[in-house]
């Protein structure tokens, strides 16, 4: 903690070293030759692999609502990390974490460490430091994994009748958004916006089979376009009866609605990737389409008709 009286800060110290520092808690941590508590870690990267990196920050009230579960805030804040890792088909291996606090609450760091651990341990990624300072609350974490040379999966590699895959029901992370500003605090779509799933081993499996991935964000047309756009401005078309169906977890919603959700909505946190056609598809995951010379995203219906889609923007169908 910087710009604080001394007491403050040694007393802030101790509870940093309470929550975050984990020395041995589950054996040696792979490749970390010095964890937190010195002036910056000590990693050994795995032999003859590339480093992947990437950095997210979450901001209270902006990122996620003021009032979640402090534990969800940390699950949620490093699943956002690991959700790019997991789209770049990398392994885990270290993150970074850089606290912005209101206070020193300690029921709030107990919380937020326990569910910021949950998810790490799962994940096998280890903390190996970071920072914390006085302000509005914001989370800010610096993951890095590794693939082996070359074998990222980038965003600029989809080809001409290469298929588009999600992996999995897409929606929920509005649907579960939309139900937390109405006063919901529980459901299927709630405990996915609380704590999305980052799809670390699809991404990991795709990796020589996929062209192109990307882990949606900013829902499937958005991030879609992403792709394209990086693949040399391809264009694609959805098959609107490709799309799953009176799902569980979009229950409730009208056709049209889900509909939207799957299409436009964010937060979601799975892989958007796309496949040639020899590859098959991984088990729980959809294809909604192909990749196609003509720029543009279209939808096709059953009965033949082609609307064109906005990247951004909604159309009703
Ligand atoms: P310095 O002032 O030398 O940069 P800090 O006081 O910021 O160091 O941090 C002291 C040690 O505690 C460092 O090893 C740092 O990585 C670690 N640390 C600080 N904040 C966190 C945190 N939120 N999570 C994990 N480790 C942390
Ligand atoms: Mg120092």
């Amino acid at each position: 903690m910087t710009d604080t009286p001394k007491q403050q800060s040694l007393d802030e110290f101790s509870l940093i070293r309470r929550y975050f520092h984990r020395h041995g808690h589950h054996g040696p941590d792979a490749g970390v030759v010095l964890g937190p508590g010195d002036d910056a870690a000590i990693l050994a990267p795995p032999a003859g692999q590339q480093l992947v990196m990437t950095q997210d920050t979450s901001l209270g009230g902006r990122h996620f609502p003021d009032d979640m579960d402090a534990a969800d805030v940390g699950y949620r804040c490093l699943a956002v990390n690991l959700s790019d890792l997991a789209a770049m088909g990398a392994d885990p291996l270290w993150f970074l974490l850089s606290l912005t606090l209101p206070d020193v609450d300690e029921t709030w760091l107990s919380g937020f460490a326990d569910g910021l651990f949950a998810l790490a341990d799962q994940a096998g990624i280890s903390l190996v430091g970071g920072d914390v300072t006085r302000g509005p609350l914001s989370v800010s974490i610096q993951a890095t994994g590794a693939v082996p040379p070359g074998q990222a999966l980038r965003r600029d590699g989809a080809r001409v009748g290469d298929r588009i895959c999600v992996g999995g029901v897409t929606g929920a992370g509005l649907l579960g958004l939309q139900q937390w500003q109405q006063g919901m605090r529980s459901g299927a779509a709630i405990d996915h916006f609380r704590r999305p799933s980052p799809q670390l081993s699809l991404g990991q499996a795709l990796r020589g089979r996929a062209t192109a991935c990307i882990d949606i964000s900013d829902g499937v047309l958005a991030d879609l376009g992403h792709i394209l756009a990086a693949s040399g401005n391809l264009g694609a078309c959805l098959q609107k009866d490709a799309l799953p169906r009176a799902t569980a977890v979009l229950a409730g919603c009208s056709e049209e609605e889900q509909l939207r959700l799957q299409l436009q909505g964010g937060d979601d946190y799975l892989l958007l990737f796309t496949l040639p056609a020899q590859e098959k598809l991984p088990p729980g995951c959809y294809c909604l389409g192909a990749v196609e010379q003509q720029e543009g995203l279209r939808l096709a219906a059953p009965d033949g008709t082609i609307t064109t889609l906005q990247a951004s923007g909604w159309q009703h169908f």
